[in-house]
């Protein structure tokens, strides 16, 4: 730390004290100390100002210097950096971080400074260094199982506190350590990311997390912190060293080489021996350095069975406690340094050095063996570290972590030239050894790719001058095999302008169009948007001052990274969505999203306080993909293009989704979305595999992965306009027969009805899952003048041929009668246009129009029944509705399998136990307010009338059939949100709160029926 510069007052007055025509251009580092001290938000306990050095401050250089590791990139020559941030607290990352994309300025980000080839810490261009060592605190849980541990700390603090915290019962595998895979041991991370923000596991995303693990963080974010798992170790281990020149016991080097390739990798998991080549007197040398997590005894008796040509004896056994081992492997002689050593920082001596790695994979011969000698020979400056693999590192997946070496690899070579004399001439040569040496072992090691490890940077096998993704691959798949591809994915997704990148950084997808998705997302928000305000205007919507709102969205800071900017996070290409989110706090108007509209109390395009809506009806693309069976269709799509989409390209494929073909997929698909195929298939949203959202702050999360598991649940049934603007769906499609058929019989009470409606209540729910029979119960003119009764109707659709319709339905509902003529075959897709009703035989085109061509007033209310009604019930029912008129009520069959479906899948509980919904439907055409209220009395009165009968505590209804009746909230308390969640969604209310507590804790996202945070 240091003391508070001036750097303000020095800017201040340079600006306005030196006339222009004489002023020399400000300096970059001072510029860019003034970007950071002016960056808000900022932590007034650690004023940034005094965590940052340029190249003016004293300390700059012993600054730069403590944490370099290798003399070769630092020496006067060397660039510098224009600054370090030497970051105490994450508003200094946030601010280094869009001071660094400000002016366009590499990030170096360095915790230990190991890099081997420097890269945490040099730049051929400008650059800063953001230097962690501030941050290096480690936190253990109670039960010592984890600890976070910041960036910044060393192995050395690592393991001295993991040893000292838990009486030496625990260890953590990183650095040296037998037998463990240490990917596994992180179990989550906090980091700071490109646009600034602060995410953990659960918010950065699977992906992203794979990727950090063995994937090199830095070409992905700041890792701010890291939770490691913590692992048993035993009181005592067993290390030796025994090193041999020419030969041991009668057994030449080359024959114990060639033992300790049969058996280090298949040794006891507890035992790690380290073989490393070097020369002494012309000779070669072999060191064999091992370690037990064990005792001697033990250790003994295993050497003795499978590596007794080493001849390992007892004296040469040193038993001592885990921590103490650290010290062994870091060459200092037992008893000669308290273990404490190994919290100091900084180098006691610093080197020239150069790495190289390789993997090998099968044994090298004895003929090999003498001809690799006699290269090190020739080079002596190189020492070779054979390390075993085998064990676990086998057992883990290649695909586990972005770390891909595993089985199948004997052992990795760590190629080490280390000197201390300065000089080009020195340098020249022990780098020529190393080449020469790694050359010489080409034979011997992995091919296509010549594998390499990342930690072992190695700046030889490939670097990146112009961020391509041709020149990141030379090196990626080397680094990371296979994984490098999916690496570059996670990147172009979580970094698209590559704000991350070094020399040996993963590159962005070159077709990664990211103008292509985002922008062009952002520009139909912005164009509809701007639509929708004027449109308001136009229809006198409530907008209580659209120019304000114009206004306020040209204030807007076009840089969106602008660090005085409210809205600073955001990615560049979404500055309108920010702006129009941030205008929306301003002027604290609420943010209505509209897809295709049809909610049923026009929650989408109307409230009772200021607002604007974004509507989403030009995110028209239905993207179907064949060869997986998916499809991706944006939030405006309509079921009837959907549908249509997908018989354009398929005659068995389909989608369940709901009867009508003007909904909009966003609004449908986030409340559940049901339809004719629901027995069979489920709702929509238990076909969903994917989505696209913005958040509050306009940032975007373009899949399942980025917007993380519990949003992407949230989105699915529990109504999406709580938790953001959905961009679209990633749907399963699912298979329809090339024929289905369908019916309409329709029976009075006066022609039997009642005895039909009874048999269809047991009938509907149990039988064969590919049928699907909705009764309606409407009213039509009965015999008497002015008489009106019941007409029950069953519209009914088998995905199948006329004969197995005939069959089934002769089998399950033989009372109805069924007759071939009532049935026609026809496609599924034709099908679609009959249930939207259309006559039969009207052209699959008319599934494009989007708009409703006759517009009336409606009102639905919904319940659901568990218990089939009795005769008796079904007889006042059947009054009652002649009596209310003008209630419609259609009852949709569950069963099959939405009875399957856990009820706390997806948000939408109304699953097993229910044998069918009501839908209760009253529509009318003449404006006026008495007329409304009329119509709606109706509607609560048979509403009311059905109580006995249907679900109770709560009783259940169907958030797709908004009802404002069923509660609403005035003041976004959790208590109004109580009385309509659970009967929306029961026992996933609480979760829903949990999620939208989490993610938008403003409530920002708030409508009459929204989903409350928890205060
Ligand atoms: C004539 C008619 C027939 C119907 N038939 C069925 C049926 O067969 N099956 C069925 O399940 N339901 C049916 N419904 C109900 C329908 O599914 C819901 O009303 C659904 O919410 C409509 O979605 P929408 O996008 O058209 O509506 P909108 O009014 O645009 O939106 C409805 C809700 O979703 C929110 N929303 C919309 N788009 C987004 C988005 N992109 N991101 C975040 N939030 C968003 C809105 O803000 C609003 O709260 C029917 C409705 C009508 C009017």
């Amino acid at each position: 730390m240091k003391s508070l510069t001036i750097h303000t007052l020095i800017i201040t007055v340079f600006f306005f004290t030196i006339p222009t025509s004489f002023a020399s251009p400000p300096r970059l580092e001072d510029v860019y100390s003034q970007c950071t001290t002016d960056f808000k938000p900022s932590n007034p306990n650690f004023p940034i100002q005094n965590f940052t050095y340029t190249q003016q401050d004293p300390s700059f250089l012993t600054i730069l210097n403590n944490y370099v590791r290798n003399l070769r990139y630092f020496n006067n020559t060397t660039r510098k950096p224009v600054a370090i941030i030497a970051a105490a607290d994450v508003t200094h990352i946030q601010a280094t971080i869009t001071c660094a994309k400000r002016l366009s300025l590499q990030l170096r980000i360095r915790s230990g400074g190991h890099d081997y080839d420097g890269m945490s810490y040099l730049s051929t261009v400008e650059f800063v260094v953001l230097d962690m060592f501030n941050l290096r605190s480690i936190e253990f849980d109670p039960k010592l199982d984890t600890a976070w541990v910041q960036s910044g700390a060393t192995l050395g603090e690592i393991y001295y506190g993991v040893a000292n915290k838990s009486n030496d019962l625990r260890g953590f595998p990183a650095g040296i350590c037998p037998g463990l895979g240490a990917g596994g041991h992180f179990s989550d991370a906090k980091i700071v990311d490109a646009k600034g923000r602060v995410l953990d596991r659960s918010s950065m995303g699977e992906d992203l997390f794979w990727a950090l693990r063995g994937g090199g963080a830095a070409s992905f974010c700041v890792v701010l912190a890291w939770k490691i798992k913590l692992v048993p170790v035993p009181g005592k281990v067993t290390v030796f060293n025994v090193e041999t020149v020419g030969n041991r016991g009668g057994v030449n080097t080359t024959e114990l080489v060639l033992k300790w390739q049969e058996i280090a990798d298949k040794i006891d998991n507890n035992l790690f021996i380290r073989l490393t080549l070097s020369t002494s007197n012309k000779t070669v040398k072999a060191s064999f350095m091992g370690m037990f997590l064990g005792d001697s005894t033990k250790l003994l008796e295993t050497m003795n069975t499978d590596f007794p040509a080493l001849g390992l004896n007892k004296t040469e056994c040193l038993e001592m406690k885990w921590i103490e081992s650290v010290l062994f492997w870091l060459s200092i002689p037992p008893g000669t340094a308290p273990t404490s050593v190994m919290l100091n920082r900084i180098p006691q001596k610093q080197i020239y050095l150069k790495r190289k790695s390789d993997y090998v994979q099968k044994p090298i011969s004895r003929t090999g063996l003498d001809a690799i000698f006699k290269v090190l020979l020739e080079n002596e400056n190189v020492t070779m570290a054979w390390n075993p693999y085998g064990g676990r590192m086998s057992e883990i997946p290649s695909t586990e972590t972005a770390f891909p070496h595993r089985a199948g690899n004997m052992f990795k070579i760590q190629y080490a030239a280390n000197w201390l004399v300065q000089g080009e001439a020195v340098a020249n040569e022990c780098l020529s050894q190393t080449e020469r040496v790694f050359e010489a072992m080409s034979p011997y090691v992995s091919k296509n790719p010549r594998e390499a490890f990342l930690n072992y940077r190695d700046v030889d096998i490939g670097t990146s001058l112009n961020s391509t993704y041709e020149e990141g691959k030379v090196y990626g798949v080397k680094y990371f095999k296979n994984n490098f591809e999916r690496l570059v994915k996670v990147k172009s997704r979580v970094d698209p302008d590559n704000f991350f990148r070094y020399e040996q950084s993963i590159p962005v997808l070159s077709t990664y169009n990211r103008n292509s998705q985002t922008t062009q997302n952002m520009e139909k928000l912005l164009v509809i948007s701007l639509l929708l305000i004027l449109n308001s205007v136009a229809t006198s919507q409530p907008v209580t001052d659209p120019v304000a709102f114009l206004r306020c969205l040209e204030r807007q800071p076009t840089d969106p990274a602008s660090p005085n900017s409210a809205v600073a996070y955001i990615p560049t290409n979404s500055s309108f969505t920010t702006a129009a989110l941030g205008c929306a706090r301003e002027l604290s108007l609420q943010v209505r999203i509209r897809s295709g509209g049809h909610d049923f109390e026009g929650l989408s395009y109307t409230s009772t306080v200021p607002f604007f809506v974004l509507d989403m009806f030009s995110f028209r693309t239905v993207d179907v993909n064949l060869t997986d069976g998916t499809a991706w269709v944006d939030a405006g799509v309509t079921t009837g293009e959907l549908y249509y989409r997908i018989a354009e390209k398929s005659n068995v494929l389909g989608f369940p989704a709901g009867l009508c073909t003007t909904l909009g997929v966003g609004g449908h698909f986030s409340g559940g979305g049901y339809g004719t195929m629901m027995r069979k298939y489920g709702l929509s949203v238990d076909n969903v595999v994917g989505s696209g959202i913005v958040d509050s702050n306009g940032n975007i999360f373009t899949d399942r992965v980025s917007m993380g598991e519990d949003r992407f649940w949230a989105i699915r049934g529990g109504g999406a306009a709580s938790f953001g603007v959905v961009l679209g769906y990633k749907i399963r499609l699912v298979t329809v027969p090339e024929k289905v058929t369908v019916f309409n019989v329709r029976r009075t009470v006066a022609e039997g009805g009642v005895d039909l409606i009874m048999k269809w209540q047991s009938f509907a729910h149990s039988t064969d899952r590919n049928l699907f029979v909705r009764l309606t119960l409407t009213l039509v003119n009965g015999t008497k003048p002015g008489e009106k009764m019941a007409l029950a109707s069953f519209i009914g659709m088998y995905l199948g041929g006329s004969d197995k319709t005939f069959n089934v339905m002769n089998r399950d509902f033989p009372e109805l009668k069924l007759k071939r003529t009532d049935c026609t075959e026809m496609r599924w897709i034709e099908s679609v246009v009959f249930w939207a009703g259309y006559p039969i035989g009207t052209p699959i085109s008319v599934l494009l129009n989007r708009t409703v061509t006759t517009k009336a007033f409606h009102k639905r209310k919904s319940d659901y029944v568990k218990r089939p009604i009795s005769r008796t019930g079904l007889g006042l029912i059947l009054k009652k509705l002649v009596e209310v008129e003008n209630v419609r009520m259609f009852f949709n069959p569950y069963g099959g399998r939405m009875g399957e479906i856990p009820s706390s899948r997806t948000p939408f509980p109304h699953r097993a136990g229910n044998l069918y919904k009501i839908e209760y439907l009253v529509s009318w055409s003449e404006a006026g307010e008495d007329v409304e209220k009329n119509q709606l009395a109706r509607a609560r009165e048979m509403y009311e009338f059905m109580s006995p009968y249907v679900s109770k505590n709560p009783r259940e209804a169907f958030f797709n059939y908004r009802d404002l009746d069923i509660g609403s909230s005035v003041n976004s308390t959790y208590e109004e949100g109580k009385v309509y969640g659970v009967k929306y969604f029961k026992d996933n209310f609480e979760r829903l709160v949990d999620i939208k507590t989490l993610i938008d804790a403003e409530n920002f996202w708030k409508n009459e029926q929204g989903i409350p945070v928890r205060r």
